[in-house]
């Protein structure tokens, strides 16, 4: 089971700082929970910083007890709510929120969120020294130096429960059924719920797919006595990508329904390994900040919990493995 990291407590940090940015993400209210819970067990005050980077630079501060993050586990989204915050992009506007910061009294700010909140905070500790730490919290699980990130397990769940509808009327109507994902550069999503979902293929923005060659295992699998086909389609960064390839199949003479699944996959309650995670992940951003460590996200590799510095994350690509494209490739025959 995953657990925090045993890790001495070394840092005279009064207060603490949390807040949502970028995306919204089943589990992010999780991993806010263990971050106030564990940092009051540690003897220290923890505030939230509501709607992210905007709010910070509103002063927008309130400290949260025990009892202000009572029953929220289950709930998606965040009760911090979140935001994109263009300002965040100025060194100067950084150097104010880390005034603000340090006139509220507070040692270390934990971000939830993705590449993009990373980057803020990775540029607010390098300009200002102010320490912070970063908790992934996107569905799309393509942030480098962990293998897993809070929202992602929740969102394939949502998918496949949508995929095993479809299913039935795919079958019952002898169909071809076009699914779209959410993954706008990456195929996390659409890799695992195409192999968890039983899909014939899976077009992922890692990887060129021709037309031909779609319909050929749409053809392998009719000959081989299949009535019906799901393809899934990762969004990817081009909108409408689905439905010109539902064009495209049509001009070969295959016809198609598109089915694009869109924010239902974002919202929801989270998954047990969801809540699981953000509570792990949560907790042990507390600890490392008290340990003195900061700079740097707090991930998952093989089964453990790591400290990735910002710099070896950000803006690096994480590969999909790619034993689970051959594993797709071949369970679908
Ligand atoms: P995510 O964190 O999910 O990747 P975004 O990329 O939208 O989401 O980033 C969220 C916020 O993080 C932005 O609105 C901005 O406030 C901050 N941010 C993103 N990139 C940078 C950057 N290069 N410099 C400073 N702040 C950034």
């Amino acid at each position: 089971m995953l657990s925090v990291p045993e890790i001495a407590n070394i840092k005279k940090i009064k207060s603490i700082a949390v807040l949502t940015s970028g995306g919204d993400a089943p589990g992010m209210n999780a991993a806010i929970r263990a971050v106030v819970r564990y940092g009051l067990a540690a003897g220290i005050q923890i505030h939230g910083i509501v709607k992210g980077y905007s709010g910070l630079l509103e002063g927008h501060i309130e400290p949260l007890d025990g009892t202000s993050v009572a029953n929220i586990i289950q709930r998606g989204g965040t009760i911090l709510k979140t935001d994109r915050c263009e300002a965040f992009f100025q060194k100067s506007t950084r150097r104010e929120a880390a005034n603000i910061l340090r006139r509220n009294n507070i040692g270390g700010l934990v971000v939830i969120g993705g590449d993009g909140s990373f980057t803020g905070a990775h540029l607010l500790e390098n300009e200002t020294g102010f320490p912070t730490i970063g908790v992934p919290g996107t569905i799309d699980n393509d942030i480098a130096g962990t293998d897993d990130t809070i929202g992602f397990d929740t969102a394939i769940n949502t998918a496949l429960n949508a995929i095993d509808n479809i299913r039935d009327t795919a079958s019952s109507h002898d169909r071809i059924f076009l699914v779209e994902v959410m993954g706008r550069s990456s195929g996390f999503i659409g890799l695992q719920v195409a192999i968890g979902g039983g899909a014939e293929t899976v077009i992922v923005p890692e990887r060129k797919e021709t037309i031909p060659a779609i319909c050929k295992t749409i053809d392998k699998g009719m000959k081989r006595g299949k009535s019906s086909s799901i393809i899934v389609v990762s969004e990817g960064k081009k909108a409408g990508l689905t439905t010109s390839l539902a064009k495209e199949l049509e001009r070969h003479g295959y016809s198609s329904r598109v089915c694009i699944l869109g924010h239902t996959q974002r919202g929801g309650s989270p998954s047990a390994h969801d809540r699981m995670l953000a509570s792990v992940l949560g907790a042990s951003a507390v600890a490392y900040l008290l340990a003195g460590k900061s700079n740097a996200m707090v991930g998952v590799r093989e089964a453990s919990v790591v400290m990735v510095p910002f710099k070896k994350v950000i803006g690096n690509k994480k590969d999909l493995p790619a034993p689970s494209l051959r594993l797709a490739s071949i369970l679908s025959s």
